[in-house]
Formats: C-alpha cells, structure tokens, sequence
C-alpha cells in the first residue's frame, strides 16, 4: 500500500506535484481511449463491388463488414488502413483515399471512423483472422442495406458505381423511391 498523504507531505515540502494526481493521471493514461479512431478499409473490384466478409465477433456479428480496425499511436490513417487489411486479408493495399469520416455511438462507444476507399492491391486475398470473420467476398453495393451490412448508407453512396448498373439505370436500386 501506498503511503501517499506522506509521499505528499514530502513533495509539499519540496515544491512537486501532488503524488496522488500523478498516480491518477499514470492509471487515466494506461487506459484505452474512450473514443478511439478507427478506420475502415472499402475496396472496390473492376466492377465496382465492395469487398466484405461477415463478422463473427460481438460488434456487428451476421452483418457484412470492411477489413479494419483501431488506430494505434504510431500510425497514420492511412498507414493503419494498410496494416488492419493486411492483417485480415493477407494482401498488400494499394493507395488509398480518405472518402469520408463519421462519429459513430454504437456498441457501447463512441468512436470516430474514418472510411480509406482503394481499388487496388498486391497478393491473395484470404481470411487471415477465421474467428473474426468469414471468407472475404465483393458485393454489388446496391444490394448492401442497414441490417445486413456495417458500413454506413452514405458512405457507400460515395463509391463508384458498380459497371453492372450504368449512368441512368433504373433498377430499383438506383432509382429513389418517388
Ligand atoms: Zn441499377
């Protein structure tokens, strides 16, 4: 046990800082983040689709999710874009854009996503992490909804459109509702 009235006792007398707030803020500091940054890697095919797998896990499990992950200290967004993909895919990601950042108060957090759009990458795709997530497959976009994929409506909006739906297609995806 700590003595610290007396550890303060002596910092008093020598003009430190309060040995209790410095013990408190070592243990805020080892602390996860509250409201951590994360990142989500879209990878669009030739034809437009996105790559996705189902996730197993707590957060968001049966839905459709991108590769990704937590930032860590030492990275950037789109070096973290690049590691969380290799981690899960196996495969090199090419360069990346950053499309569109959202807050996100879900599962319990609140945590700020940013979304990396790529169209390329380097090696095999594989499902690195099997607990994690089934097998990584493209999806045509249009046919990705709120209950059964992760990735946010608008953000998806934002990618190109997949080749089997042209400019002025009017399938009922591609035609809002009147
Ligand atoms: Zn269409």
């Amino acid at each position: 046990m700590v003595d610290f009235a007396r550890i303060n006792r002596e910092r008093k007398q020598s003009n430190l800082p309060n040995a209790t707030a410095l013990a408190l803020n070592a243990s805020v500091k080892e602390e996860k983040p509250t409201h951590p940054v994360g990142v989500s890697v879209l990878l669009t095919d030739s034809q437009g689709r996105v790559l996705l797998a189902k996730r197993k896990n707590n957060s968001g499990a049966g839905l459709l999710s991108t590769p990704g992950g937590r930032l860590e200290k030492t990275e950037t967004i789109e070096q973290c874009a690049a590691r969380e993909f290799e981690e899960e895919t196996g495969a090199q990601l090419g360069p990346v854009k950053i499309i569109a950042w959202k807050e996100h108060f879900r599962y319990g957090n609140h945590y700020i996503m940013f979304y990396a759009h790529a169209t390329t990458y380097t090696g095999w795709l594989r499902n690195c992490i099997p607990d994690k997530s089934e097998e990584w497959e493209y999806f045509d976009r249009f046919l990705l909804t709120e209950t059964n994929c992760t990735e946010p409506q608008d953000v998806l909006a934002l990618l190109p459109r997949p080749t089997n739906h042209h400019a002025g297609c009017v399938c009922i995806y591609c035609v809002a509702p009147a």
